[in-house]
């Protein structure tokens, strides 16, 4: 049975309504058994990011700054029919412990995933015991094999992008974006047949679309087309995946979560 890595960025998951959409994309396929969420997302152009919300949290410890991401997970999970209230109580204790801003900034992700697991069934494998940062670089060795006993283990995953933990085991993020990342490096571990990355557009255009109203996309690249595409600016993806991506020479697929029936762009096929 082939295995897919299918990785939702923050505007696929920016409300209940999407969350839903996400849970039946990842139903439709028996390959879909690794999940790689970030955290909500904007759901219009001037909304909030989870993320930018708590690391606001995380410096002005300022209870009143975790309203808004209490209320936006919490009608996420009402509307998945699940109950958050537990792990929303821990994560407000973790970003007001002065546990400092990479530990706030994980909860988005971290709070995703538990809803995605209650509401799916997925093993919930926390990334803080699955991604092992060696200062800055990931412990490929450890991180592999951590992930993948916990995919024989457990058949379907969902697992938090974005950070990991560090040798004193305190978490430690990804730049921004990073989500991406983690997706790469679980398709690594498991040598997935593809690694699917679920964001907002239709895939990689050859030019950058806000200013080019001929832009078009990509239908397929190399991998050294794509790095050379993401490090001149284009941020559908992270330009770090690609490296891990090519280690495993595992094909990654980018397709829009809001059409999914049109084709993306493939890269390293
Ligand atoms: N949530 C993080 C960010 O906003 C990471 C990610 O979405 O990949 O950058």
């Amino acid at each position: 049975m082939p295995v897919f890595v299918s990785k939702f960025g923050g505007s696929s998951l920016a409300d209940g309504e999407r969350f839903l959409r996400v849970l039946r994309l990842v139903k439709s396929h028996p390959a879909r058994r690794i999940v790689v969420l970030s955290a909500p997302g904007k759901r219009e152009k001037d909304d909030m990011k989870i993320t930018d919300q708590l690391i606001k949290c995380a410096r002005t410890q300022n209870r009143a700054d975790f309203y808004p991401v209490q209320k936006r997970f919490s009608e996420i999970a009402d509307c998945l029919g699940v109950s958050i209230q537990n792990d929303l109580n821990e994560a407000e204790a973790l970003v007001f412990s002065g546990a400092g801003e990479a530990a706030a900034a994980s909860r988005g992700e971290w709070l995703s995933t538990k809803i995605f697991s209650k509401a799916s069934g997925f093993y919930f494998l926390d990334a803080k015991d699955a991604v092992f940062f060696s200062g800055e670089n990931v412990d490929e060795e450890k991180t592999s094999k951590r992930i993948l006993s916990a995919f024989e283990k457990n058949k379907s995953i969902v697992l938090p992008g974005f950070y990991g933990a560090d040798e004193k085991n305190n978490l430690y993020l990804f730049p921004r974006g990073g989500s991406d990342t983690t997706g790469a490096i679980a398709a690594y571990a498991v040598k997935a047949d593809v690694y699917e990355n679920w964001t907002d557009v239709n895939g990689i255009f050859d030019k950058d679309p806000n200013l080019f109203g001929n832009a078009q996309i990509l239908p397929s690249l190399s991998y050294d087309e794509a790095e050379r595409i993401l490090l001149s600016g284009a941020c559908v993806l992270s330009a770090d995946c690609i490296s891990w991506a090519r280690k495993s020479s595992t094909p990654i697929l980018v397709k829009n979560t809001f059409f999914p029936e049109k084709s993306g762009t493939r890269i390293g096929f």
